[in-house]
């Protein structure tokens, strides 16, 4: 059998030899505790299942849905912009849904790249981006994020060849793994960047509701311009605990969302009715249940913090994001800082370089682990110190 060597260009998975000690672990009835992965552990609020209850028992919603959304879903979503962000937006030209945001995202590659093009991506970074310009026939130019340039992707020093030949520029804030966030200013040169070079700006702002300390992460379409150039990708799987139930949306510019529509509804028949229903349950409801979740994330995000510092790692209390990103011990690289933890521990914490090569010297650690199983965790690594 042939098999496309688009597929087999997929970087191989890194933790192989991780995942085989997991299994011998469990295996042998150890419970090991993974901060690996990034899916909410808490419940989906109760009145976004009732909207769910309420629309399966509705007929239409048993058939096809349209690949572009319900109008209403597009129309709450705009809402929700309009009152979150300040942002106004068309819910006819420039809104869509999304079966999450990772569909979105790597089909938008399909719709803006193509062989001898650039894709401008973060390194670390969420992988969908890259291989997304791998699929496409494209490449991906890496932009290194540091602890020096606060994980903001240097723009000055892409290099003006990798510029000119680049179709689409990947930024994520609040970041996956590096839990940095940008301000606006930062956004303003983005768009600049796009202007300058004709690039499209995909922001991914699938963290934007999960954030600490009164702080509100921004949406990238708050700056001037930025409906000219930017599409932004959203989802509820974070903001409502809805990982499972496969919807997001990309709002922006009116041509873009087009463009990305076109490829969707050729490959996809869109988000199933009564999951849109739940959408809009959630974009209609106050934002109690959002705060308190976020509340809980905090106190766990606390105790990761403080442990992790107690065992010798550097780390920067975030402000927004699902995870803890924190600098491993001198002497160790990421993987062998995770294997030994692994090992004399039994808790899996995911090496930075499964993230890009730049993760190197880095950690990431998920806040999505239950309490109990949180506190349990602490106290297995409160007596853990780095070898002198
Ligand atoms: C979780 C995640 C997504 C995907 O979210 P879905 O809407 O569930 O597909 C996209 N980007 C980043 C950076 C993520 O961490």
């Amino acid at each position: 059998m042939k098999i496309a060597s688009r597929v087999g260009a997929v970087p191989p998975y890194l933790f192989v030899q991780i995942s085989r000690k997991i299994a011998e672990k469990k295996a042998q009835g150890i419970e090991v505790i993974s901060f690996g992965i990034g899916d909410p552990d808490i419940p989906t609020p109760g009145h976004i299942l009732d909207g769910l209850q309420a629309a399966s028992l509705d007929a239409p919603n048993h058939r096809y849905p349209e690949s572009e959304g319900l109008p209403e879903f597009r129309q709450a979503v705009a809402s929700w912009y309009d009152r979150r962000f300040g942002v106004n937006l068309d819910p006819e030209s420039e809104v869509i849904s999304l079966i999450g945001a990772k569909e979105g995202i790597g089909h938008a590659s399909f719709a803006f790249i193509e062989p001898g093009d650039i894709a401008l991506t973060p390194d670390p970074g969420y992988p969908v981006y890259s291989v997304g310009a791998l699929f496409a026939g494209g490449e991906s130019h890496i932009m290194p994020l540091s602890e020096e340039n606060g994980w903001l992707a240097d723009l000055d020093a892409i290099p003006e060849d990798a510029a000119r030949r680049a179709t689409v520029l990947w930024l994520n804030y609040p970041n996956n793994p590096t839990a940095a966030t940008a301000d606006l200013d930062y956004f303003e040169r983005a768009v600049a960047f796009a202007k300058r070079y004709d690039v499209a700006v995909m922001h991914d702002a699938c963290y934007t509701e999960v954030a600490y300390d009164g702080y509100r992460p921004h949406s990238f379409l708050e700056v001037e311009g930025a409906k000219d150039v930017a599409i932004e990708f959203h989802s509820l799987s974070k903001t409502y605990n809805m990982t499972g139930w496969r919807i997001g949306m990309a709002v922006g510019n009116a041509d873009l969302v087009d463009k990305l529509l076109t490829v969707k509804s050729n490959l996809d028949s869109g988000v199933p009715q009564a999951v849109q229903r739940m959408g809009i349950a959630a974009f209609d409801a106050p934002l109690d249940s959002v705060d308190e979740r976020n509340a809980a994330y905090q106190r766990r995000r606390d105790i990761v913090v403080n442990v992790l510092r107690s065992m010798g790692l550097t780390v920067e209390t975030p402000k927004a994001s699902l995870y803890v990103w924190a600098r491993v011990p001198e002497g160790y690289s990421s993987a062998q800082f995770s294997e030994r933890i692994l090992e004399e521990r039994d808790i899996f914490i995911t090496p930075g370089t499964g993230y890009g090569e730049h993760g190197e010297g880095y950690v990431r650690l998920s806040l999505t682990v239950p309490d109990d199983q949180l506190d349990k965790a602490a106290d297995r690594l409160a007596a853990w110190r780095a070898e002198p």
